[in-house]
């Protein structure tokens, strides 16, 4: 047997064995269907098939480049580089350049993202005169969203009399004409949207014959991971592929489908029996990541929902410490109980940041993680929220480029035509556009043929916009011969962008320089990382649709230790050692928006799910007393997810009267010790006393909790230490890392650590607290 094929087991094994024919893998999570998805890609090149014919999609293009540099180990780089591997719309978009021209786009067409669509959506209500509070343009855009992920064109939706009723008794009886706009001026500036990659596949495989056979024989082999959140669009995508050769694996977990809302459809892991034939269904039930613990608290949460699949997880691992649930006055207590609790598992076990991640329902709550966590001075990064390439800044810079490969890109134009100001103001713009649409031109076209047209402009602004234009053009001239970096730097002197941000001179004015520059080194990078791709020129096209389909996971460079910081969506997939659940509370999680009924309270159960196995060692569940939303301190519950876990998998902290919480203690690090004794001497400063009087259900609850001392006369043995001259240059004995050097001293009072370097173990650096060390 080869041996990558011994690191599964049996029921891993067979899927990956099974050459041919469609094949599904249902199972729980962390049971290894990513893994059986890798090793699956590996073994079929090891049968000869030529990585040319297989295609991978996965949830993000992390999750993808991972799954390649597993594969590379395996079957060697060279083999594993032409692998196709990336999320539904990177893949599609690749194969829309090639096809483009059938579909009456050009080939460098620009890829709206959201913010670009919702500005379209925005002036198209304007320039049609509707009342922007009845159409609010994020709602319009969302509803144009669903359409296209349904399939539903323009043309399907006039003809749909329930959707044109539907939106009539919204009283927005104009969506469909808006609907029909905004894709006439998505195609008029060679614009794709999100959903249109979707959806143009979809066209483009339905209407040309000789382009679906052209793709069903190149794509022999198809695999998908995560398929229970496919939507509509993806599974015709998919289905259509795989039709002639039917070599087709899905692998996905109904406890884990959490985009209901964004259109996936779990029917189509339902349904996979039928629409194709002899499928052969494997389940996986050994779950590798978590602790015990862990995987029977998330088996029992999952055990609430009604509409599931029967599916057994356990796993061989130890039972591992409870679920840790610790209840805060205030968000930002519950910030400061996370940060202090990481740094100390930290101390405690030798951990670098990379161990941590913290969840929430929604991105507003990182705000009072984030403020704890730089107090602390941990490194952290938030994903998903303003992704770097949604910075202004950076928005600006790239209009620039999008605007050089594709002129007729308006969001583009729109944004760059004066900025920095040049004196093109908004009335011109708008006569622009005006003229724009009357030609069925793009607005930069227009701009070409100023002497025919008569848009009764002054020769001041005339001259001023053909200056515009002739810089735009001397720098396609530049793009003919110069790679994306250089042409990127000429782009950002030239337009006068760094010289507007130095002229501001404030402190957010040279972050936003110093964020160009960031912009800069990773075109840089990506020159470079391009030259060992096959066909790549590492060109400005390349890099900008790069950036484009930069999923929100996609930030991550990788190359230092940061605490993660995420939403639940974005976390499937991924595992964590330590993962801190904050903002367990009623109303938040299950959100408020998704309790009226039991499908929408099941999807967010199934997020739960998501979320708590995601932790390989420990999870930690947080809840607030009272918490700020919407710039308001509200009242909170704790959420019904907390009681719906059996008690014997949980802990409960208990906030005794002036201690924050009780800090954890290895005793395994710090020999044996008695634990009651180091406990915090004094409250944290300003930690206000706990005021609320715990109601039936907390005190039951409470009753349950490991004993603590009253906290009122407690001699702490280590306070000692804090007397000792520890300075940089003291030798010292430590009970297990033996003697060492101290190479640095930082924080004060209950976070003084020392940086020390032991003469056996190396550099570790300890709590002062808690590390019982002997000057020698
Ligand atoms: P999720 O549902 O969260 O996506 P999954 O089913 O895709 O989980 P994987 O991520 O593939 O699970 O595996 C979970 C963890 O268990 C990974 O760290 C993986 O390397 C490990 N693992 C999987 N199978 C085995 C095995 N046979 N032996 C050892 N480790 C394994
Ligand atoms: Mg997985």
């Amino acid at each position: 047997m080869e041996e990558y094929l011994a690191e599964l087991n049996d029921a891993q094994r067979a899927p990956v064995l099974q050459k041919d024919g469609p094949m599904i893998v249902i199972a729980g999570a962390g049971s290894g269907k990513t893994r059986v998805l890798t090793y699956r890609i590996a073994y079929l090149m090891h049968q000869g098939v030529d990585s040319f014919n297989i295609l991978s999609l996965t949830f993000t293009n992390k999750a993808a480049r991972e799954m390649k540099k597993r594969i590379s180990t395996i079957v060697g780089a060279s083999e594993a580089k032409n692998l196709w591997m990336g999320t539904f719309h990177s893949i599609f978009a690749k194969i829309l350049r090639f096809e483009a021209d059938k579909l009456g786009y050009p080939s460098n067409f620009t890829i709206y993202d959201t913010q670009d669509s919702q500005r379209l959506v925005a002036s198209v209500i304007k320039e049609m005169g509707l009342d922007k509070d009845i159409y609010k343009y994020k709602q319009v855009y969302s509803r144009i969203s669903s359409y296209k992920n349904s399939l539903i064109t323009v043309k399907a939706y006039f003809q749909n009399g329930e959707l044109v009723e539907a939106d009539a008794m919204a009283k927005r009886p104009r969506m469909g004409e808006i609907y029909q706009h905004y894709v006439d001026r998505c195609f008029k500036a060679g614009a794709m949207d999100f959903d249109d990659l979707l959806l143009k596949t979809n066209e483009l495989l339905n209407r040309f014959p000789e382009v679906l056979s052209k793709y069903q024989n190149r794509f022999r082999y198809i695999l998908v991971d995560e398929y229970q959140d496919t939507n509509h669009s993806q599974y015709l995508i998919v289905r259509a592929l795989s039709d002639k050769f039917q070599n087709i694996c899905v692998v996905g977990d109904d406890a884990q489908s959490i985009y209901a809302f964004r259109g996936a459809n779990i029917n189509n892991i339902l349904n996979f029996q039928r629409d194709y034939d002899n499928v052969q269904q494997y389940r996986l039930e050994q779950n590798y990541r978590s602790t015990k613990n862990i995987v029977e608290a998330a088996n029992s949460i999952i055990d609430k929902n009604k509409t599931k699949l029967d599916k057994v997880v356990w796993t061989a691992n130890d039972p591992g410490p409870k679920i840790i649930v610790n209840r805060l006055l205030t968000d930002a207590d519950e910030g400061r109980y996370v940060a202090s609790s990481i740094f100390e598992n930290q101390m405690n076990h030798q951990l670098d940041n990379g161990n941590f991640a913290i969840l929430y329902r929604t991105n507003a709550q990182s705000r009072s993680i984030e403020d704890a966590l730089r107090k602390r001075d941990i490194k952290y990064r938030i994903y998903g929220g303003l992704s770097f390439y949604q910075r202004k800044e950076i928005k600006d810079v790239l209009g620039y480029l999008r605007l050089i490969i594709n002129p007729k890109d308006e969001e583009a134009l729109k944004r760059v035509i004066n900025y920095p100001a040049r004196g093109i103001g908004g009335t011109t713009v708008d006569k622009l556009i005006v003229a724009a649409n009357h030609y069925d031109r793009s607005i930069f076209e227009v701009i070409e043929n100023l002497d025919r047209i008569n848009l009764k402009i002054n020769s001041g602004t005339k001259t001023r916009l053909e200056n515009f234009m002739n810089m735009i053009k001397s720098f396609q001239v530049t793009n003919q011969t110069s790679d994306a970096f250089v042409l990127s730097e000429i782009v950002a002197k030239k337009t006068g962008l760094l010289q507007e941000l130095k002229k501001d001179g404030t402190p957010e004015g040279i972050a936003r320089i110093e964020n160009i520059e960031e912009l800069l080194n990773g075109i840089r990078d990506f020159v470079e990382g391009q030259k060992e791709v096959v066909d790549s020129k590492g060109s400005l096209a390349e890099f900008l649709e790069d950036v484009a389909l930069a999923t929100d996971l996609d930030q991550d460079t990788g190359d230092d230790d940061r605490v993660a910081l995420m939403t639940i969506h974005l976390a499937k997939g991924l595992e964590f050692p330590y993962v801190y659940i904050v903002g367990m509370e009623e109303d938040l999680f299950p959100s408020g928006m998704s309790m009226n009924t039991r499908s929408e309270l099941e999807e967010e159960r199934r997020l739960f799910y998501v979320a708590l196995t995601r932790a390989e060692k420990q999870a930690y569940l947080t809840y607030t007393q009272s918490r700020y939303r919407w710039g308001k301190l509200v009242d909170a519950e704790p959420s019904r997810f907390i009681e719906e876990i059996d008690d014997k998998f949980l802990e409960y902290l208990t906030p005794v009267e002036g201690y924050r919480y009780k800090p954890l203690i290895d005793a395994d690090i710090f020999g044996e010790v008695d634990k009651s004794k180091l406990r915090l001497k004094k409250p944290v400063s300003g930690a206000p006393p706990l005021a609320h009087k715990p109601n039936e259900e907390q005190l039951r609850k409470l009753r349950k909790l490991r004993p603590v001392s009253n906290g009122s006369t407690n001699t702490d043995n280590n306070t000692n230490l804090f007397d000792q001259e520890l300075i940089p240059g003291s030798v010292v004995e430590h009970m297990r890392f033996g003697i060492g050097k101290i190479i640095k001293i930082e924080g004060v009072g209950q976070d003084k650590k020392a940086e020390i370097n032991f003469e056996k173990g190396g550099i570790k650096k300890l709590l002062l607290r808690f590390a019982k060390l002997k000057v020698i």
